[in-house]
């Protein structure tokens, strides 16, 4: 099966805010394995339902598994919010839809956050560190908020410009 494509920075449908999820229906099972296999395929470490152009508050998150080991283990969060943060931390974060680009970025370094799993059941987790920082990514993704809205300017610009000519290059070559 093919995957389904994830959508790129400066994609519009990347920047609206997700609808919540009222019941959990056989499309939204798909959509979440869609997501994981997107997500390992890559591989990322999270993966929010609008980048792959669904509109609603799913996200995937898998901080333990990479190329070199470890069991894939996805958390599949419905709604989530986090609902208490603490401490700040800086990371260096990147984006299966912003190309091309990483940046340190000020986050929370500690999130509680309270969400629904796919069997409807109500789940609390706690997360520290490299977990909070991709919780709060993809919960921000459910928002239309990019992590390079959350850099200087200076920044955000030159990686724009830098985008727009390498999007330029691929429309000549097309
Ligand atoms: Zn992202």
């Amino acid at each position: 099966m093919a995957l389904r494509e994830v959508l790129q920075f400066p994609d519009e449908r990347l920047r609206g805010v997700a609808e919540p999820i009222d019941e959990i229906t056989d499309e939204i099972r798909g959509l979440a394995r869609d997501m994981c296999d997107v997500m390992y395929d890559e591989p990322g470490i999270g993966l929010a339902a609008p980048q792959l152009g669904s509109p609603v508050r799913l996200i995937v998150v898998d901080t333990e598994w990479n190329e070199e080991g470890g069991d894939k283990n996805p958390l599949i969060l419905v709604n989530p919010e986090i609902v208490e943060a603490s401490g700040t931390i800086t990371w260096t974060e990147g984006c299966l839809s912003v190309p091309d680009f990483e940046a340190e970025v000020e986050r929370a370094e500690r999130v509680r956050l309270q969400a629904r799993d796919l069997d409807g059941k109500e789940v609390e987790i706690e997360a520290e560190k490299l977990q909070a920082v991709c919780f709060q990514h993809e919960i921000d993704h459910l928002d239309g908020v990019l992590f390079i809205d959350r850099i200087s300017r200076l920044k955000r610009n030159r990686y724009i410009e830098r985008r727009k000519k390498q999007l330029r290059r691929e429309q000549e070559e097309e």
